[in-house]
C-alpha cells in the first residue's frame, strides 16, 4: 500500500510499505479521510522518538478485514480511530486515567498511523459510526474530544463565562463545545484574523487580536474580575502568563497547549495563582472511563444532531500523495491553514 512515512526530522516520503493484516483482536480500517494534527507537524518539524513512522491519528474509514476472535459483523462498518492504546491493566488504567497509562501505545506516534491506505488497530480503538457521518467530519472527532475533555476537567457549567486563548483547531473546537454547553460569554483570542472570523461564525461572542489590543484590559472591561474558565490552547509562554489576570478569583484555568520545554515561568505566576485561589489544571489527550469516554460519545452525538460544525474548520484538501509537499510548505510557514484533509488514492 501507499503511505506517507516520516523518515527523519523534516523528511516525509510518500512510498510503498507492506499492507497490514489485522492480528487477533484487531480490525483493519481502509482509510477514507485523514486530518493533519498540529502534533504531526511538530513531529515533522522538531523530530520524533522513532523512525520510520507512518504518522496520523485523526482518521476515518471503513473496516475491511477483521482478525481472529473479532466478529465479522464489523466488516463494512464505518469507524474513526481512537488513537490511545492503553494497557488496561496498570494502576492508572484501573482508575480510568487512560492517558496516564504506564505502558501505552499511540496510533500514529508509537505505532503505525493512518497516513496510509490501511491501518491495523485493536477492535477497541475503532469508534464505530453510523454510515451517514461524512468521513471528513469523522476524521475530526479526535480533536473535538480533546476540547470536550478540557471543559470536563475545568468543570464547566452552563451559564459560565469563558476565555479561549488560541483559535487553532483545538481552540475552535472548544468554542463550539462552549456554545453547545451554554456558556453565557465566549471570548476568543488569536493573532490571525482568519481564525477569529471562524471563531465568530461558530459561536464566539467577542474576538480579540493581541497584536491589536491589550487582551487583559479588554477581558477585564467585559468580565470584570475575569472569566469563570480560561482555556489555553496556544502553547505560547506569554499567552500562558496571561491566563491568571483574565481569570476570576476561584476560577479555573485548563492548559492544553504544548509549551516549549526550554522556557521557564516567573514564580510571580504561582503567587498570583495562590492569591486569587485559581485552579490550574493540565489536560493530556481526551479519555475517561469507560474507555474511550463520554468525550467520544458526546462528540458523535453532537455531530449527528448538527451541533458541531466540522466543515467550517477545514481549509484545504489534498490527496495523500501530496503530503510531502504539504508538510514542506507548512514547515516553511508557507501554508496558512486550519484543518487540512488528506485522502488516500482509491485503489482497487
Ligand atoms: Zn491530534
Ligand atoms: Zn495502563
Amino acid at each position: 500500500m501507499k503511505a506517507a512515512v516520516l523518515e527523519n526530522k523534516g523528511v516525509l516520503t510518500y512510498t510503498d510499505v507492506p499492507t497490514p493484516e489485522p492480528g487477533p483482536g484487531h480490525v483493519r480500517l481502509r482509510i477514507k479521510a485523514i486530518s493533519i494534527c498540529g502534533s504531526d507537524i511538530k513531529r515533522y518539524v522538531d523530530g520524533h522518538r522513532m523512525y520510520p513512522l507512518i504518522l496520523g491519528h485523526e482518521n476515518s474509514g471503513v473496516i475491511d478485514r477483521v482478525g481472529k476472535d473479532v466478529s465479522e459483523s464489523y466488516l463494512g462498518k464505518h469507524a474513526a480511530i481512537i488513537p490511545l492504546v492503553p494497557c488496561f491493566k496498570c494502576e492508572e488504567c484501573q482508575r480510568g486515567y487512560y492517558s496516564a497509562c504506564h505502558d501505552y501505545s499511540f496510533i500514529g506516534s508509537r505505532q503505525s498511523g493512518g497516513y496510509a491506505e490501511f491501518v491495523d488497530l485493536p477492535e477497541k480503538n475503532a469508534l464505530i459510526l453510523p454510515d451517514d457521518v461524512p468521513f471528513e467530519r469523522a476524521a475530526l472527532i479526535e480533536p473535538s474530544t480533546v476540547a470536550r475533555h478540557m471543559l470536563a476537567l475545568g468543570d464547566f457549567k452552563r451559564g459560565q463565562t469563558a476565555v479561549v486563548l488560541g483559535a487553532g483547531s483545538i481552540g475552535l473546537m472548544i468554542v463550539q463545545w462552549l456554545r453547545i454547553l451554554g456558556a453565557s460569554q465566549i471570548i476568543v483570542t488569536d493573532v490571525l484574523e482568519e481564525n477569529l472570523q471562524i471563531a465568530s461564525k461558530i459561536g464566539a461572542h467577542v474576538t480579540l487580536n493581541p497584536l491589536k489590543v491589550d487582551v487583559i484590559k479588554e477581558v477585564q472591561k467585559i468580565l470584570g474580575d475575569g472569566a469563570d474558565l480560561t482555556l489555553e490552547a496556544t502553547g505560547v509562554p506569554q499567552v500562558l502568563e496571561q491566563t491568571l489576570p483574565i481569570t476570576r478569583p476561584r476560577g479555573r484555568v485548563v492548559l492544553a497547549g504544548n509549551q516549549p520545554l526550554d522556557k521557564s515561568l516567573p514564580l510571580t505566576f504561582i503567587e498570583n495563582m495562590m492569591r486569587r485561589e485559581i485552579s490550574l489544571i493540565g489536560c493530556f489527550m481526551s479519555y475517561s472511563a469507560p474507555f474511550p469516554g463520554h468525550e467520544w460519545t458526546e462528540t458523535v452525538a453532537a455531530l449527528l444532531n448538527g451541533g458541531l460544525d466540522m466543515d467550517a474548520l477545514i481549509s484545504h484538501r489534498f490527496p495523500l500523495s501530496k503530503a510531502p509537499e504539504v508538510f514542506k510548505k507548512i514547515g516553511a510557514h508557507q501554508l496558512a491553514h486550519q484543518k487540512i484533509i488528506l485522502s488516500p488514492q482509491e485503489t482497487a
